[in-house]
């Protein structure tokens, strides 16, 4: 039976490069994920994009003297090429600034006034007379009203961690950012829409307690307790900042309104599926993971982002009923799950881009394989509790399991078999029990490693895999096929054609994880064609311009998840070693690069 997955991937703010963190966090496990139902023959959307909006970029924008359009596809550019860089097989990884997304955020707004969550409601916010502008929380600075810390930025004090009301700062003023900015605020009043979570409370609470037991208990737990404490109330979805999507309202844009960007980033989910559709020439196609109830939808996020899925887009939904459909019996899909991940911590420490305490993307991929950094973040994956990457450690997951596990298990049969069966897969004729025994563990794999993977337990489907590598090379210690060869050759080519077919197998069990050593195999082992699709840019033209995108294109793709079928007398082609070995040194290298001033 073939499913509908939706793979749903955090959308990065683009503000700032990527970094392990980022890769580990929600990227990585969503391409696993998806990587594996395509080889299962499911109907696979992979969706994200860059979050173009919002003051991360608008500050960081202001600190260099450029456009926040400039900062967002700068980074944007990067991204793009880095996800191709690590096989990270977005269907569509597009961006927020698009007409595309602008029009879907808008409709959706619309639907939540039109089905009552909306209301509006005049707040207090501090103005700056000589900008002339209502400032964002993150643009005031001041004394913490709860701890004293005399630089408390408006949502957030560093010093003591607490969320803060930005009206109640003492001695506020705008932060410095290059310009001069010393002018005294006033607070002044300014109306923004409201969502409310209040009305939409007893759905979610519902619908969160219905069928939840494959969600991890960190994710289900708090959003229930949120959902059903009957203190959900109102949340601003609009607010005063001149970058981002103008409030779909008569005279709001030109008062300098916007839609605030947790409320517009999330419908990029929805919007980049509409775009997808519309770029392959199926403008409803979409629905087919929108509007079918046997679809499953899934988010890969990182932890601090688990209120914003769980909860407020869930919301959002509810309230928006459905879009672009005329059927009142259908109504938008909720998460089917929402694995969200713990943080990955570097050396012992939090990762901090600012302070280059950080395992960049691009600095990795110029001395090392993007495969190597698959597997050892998948290894480290932190599935239940926060991890830490250690390069000492990156280096012996390396060393130890992907090369003299794996690579030299693969390398070290074809190499064999290609010296004394030139080149060809040996005629084993009728298998041994040893044999049998060993193709049928393999073989079982294919369900215990995809049932994993299938309730996202990424983590233990790899160890799962290499348990299984491990066998074979149990086996091969066994029957040693190098000195049998001499003595009884038909006999070692029974062992050697074993062994390679439970390398053919092998091959396909790990390529959801390690997918560019996996095609190597793939083609050493004599076949042809590609197991996944090609990775490839586009650029599409709009109103708002032009913005780049990386999208996937499967239709070539043989891969399938299921056991080898390899046949006797297959020609194999001239076998290379599949992974670099590592020497114990660059983790001495690598600690000293962190937190120095990068290049
Ligand atoms: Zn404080």
């Amino acid at each position: 039976m073939t499913e509908n997955i939706l793979v749903s991937i955090a959308w990065p703010y683009a503000n700032a490069d990527i970094h392990v963190g980022n890769i580990v966090g929600s990227h990585l496990p969503g391409d696993i994920f998806a990587r594996y139902h395509r080889l299962r023959g499911n109907r696979v959307l992979v969706v994200s994009g860059s979050d173009a909006h919002g003051t991360p970029i608008t500050v960081r924008a202001d600190a260099e003297g450029k456009s926040s359009q400039e900062v967002y596809e700068y980074f944007h550019k990067r991204f793009l090429e880095l996800f191709k860089r690590v096989g990270i097989t977005y269907d569509l990884f597009t961006t927020t600034h698009t007409e595309n997304h602008f029009k879907v955020s808008q409709d959706i707004f619309l639907a939540l006034r039109a089905n009552g969550y909306l209301f509006t409601q005049t707040e207090q916010q501090w103005y700056s007379s000589t900008e002339k502008r209502f400032l964002p929380d993150r643009y005031v600075e001041g004394t913490c009203y709860i701890c004293g810390y005399d630089k408390a930025r408006g949502d957030q004090c560093d010093n003591c961690g607490n969320l803060l009301d930005a009206t109640k700062l003492i001695g506020p003023r705008a932060r410095a950012s290059g310009s001069a900015r010393s002018s005294a605020l006033e607070l002044r009043e300014t109306e923004h829409f409201y969502l409310d979570l209040g009305k939409a409370a007893p759905q979610l609470a519902a619908w969160l307690n219905e069928d939840k037991e494959h969600w991890r208990p960190q994710v289900i737990n708090p959003s229930r307790t949120q959902a059903g404490s009957g203190e959900l109330r109102g949340r601003a979805i609009t607010r005063d900042l001149d970058w981002g999507i103008p409030v779909p309202v008569e005279g709001w844009p030109e008062r300098g309104k916007r839609l605030y960007v947790w409320f517009e980033a999330v419908i990029g989910y929805l919007s980049a599926s509409i775009e997808w559709s519309a770029l392959n020439g199926k403008p409803q196609a979409w629905k087919e993971w929108w509007y079918d109830k046997a679809a499953k939808t899934v988010y890969f996020i990182g932890k601090d982002n688990t209120p914003f899925h769980a909860v407020i887009w869930p919301a959002e939904l509810i309230g928006a009923g459905r879009v672009y459909e005329s059927d009142p019996a259908k109504t938008l899909n909720l998460p089917y799950d929402i694995p969200a991940n713990e943080f990955l911590n570097l050396e012992g420490q939090k990762i901090s881009g600012s302070r280059n305490w950080a395992v960049w993307g691009f600095d990795f991929l110029s001395r090392y394989d993007a495969d190597a950094l698959r597997y050892y973040l998948t290894a480290i994956l932190p599935e239940s509790k926060d991890a830490d990457w250690a390069w000492e450690e990156f280096v012996q997951h390396n060393n130890n399991e992907l090369v003299a596990t794996w690579g030299n298990l693969a390398n070290r049969v074809l190499t064999f078999c290609y010296r004394h069966w030139e080149g060809q897969v040996p005629d084993a004729g009728a298998l041994r029990p040893a044999d049998v025994e060993l193709l049928a563990k393999i073989d079982n794999g294919f369900k215990t490693v995809g049932e994993l993977i299938e309730s996202v337990k990424l983590r233990a489907a790899l160890g799962e895999v290499v348990s299984l590598a491990t066998e074979v090379n149990r086996y091969l210690d066994v029957q040693s096929p190098w000195s049998q060869v001499k003595i009884e050759k038909a006999e070692a080519a029974k062992t050697i054609y074993t062994a390679l077919r439970a390398i053919d197998s092998l091959k396909i069990l790990f390529a959801p994880f390690v997918p560019f050593s996996s095609q190597k195999l793939h083609e050493y082992l004599g076949h042809d064609g590609q197991l996944f699709g090609a990775q490839k840019f586009i650029t599409v033209a709009d109103s708002l311009g032009a913005h780049d995108g990386l999208t996937y294109d499967g239709s070539g793709a043989i891969g399938r998840w299921q056991p080898s079928t390899l046949r006797p007398g297959q020609a194999l082609r001239q076998p290379q070693p599949l992974f670099r070995k590592l020497d114990e040194k660059i983790a001495e290298e690598e600690r000293a690069r962190l937190g120095r001033p990068s290049a």
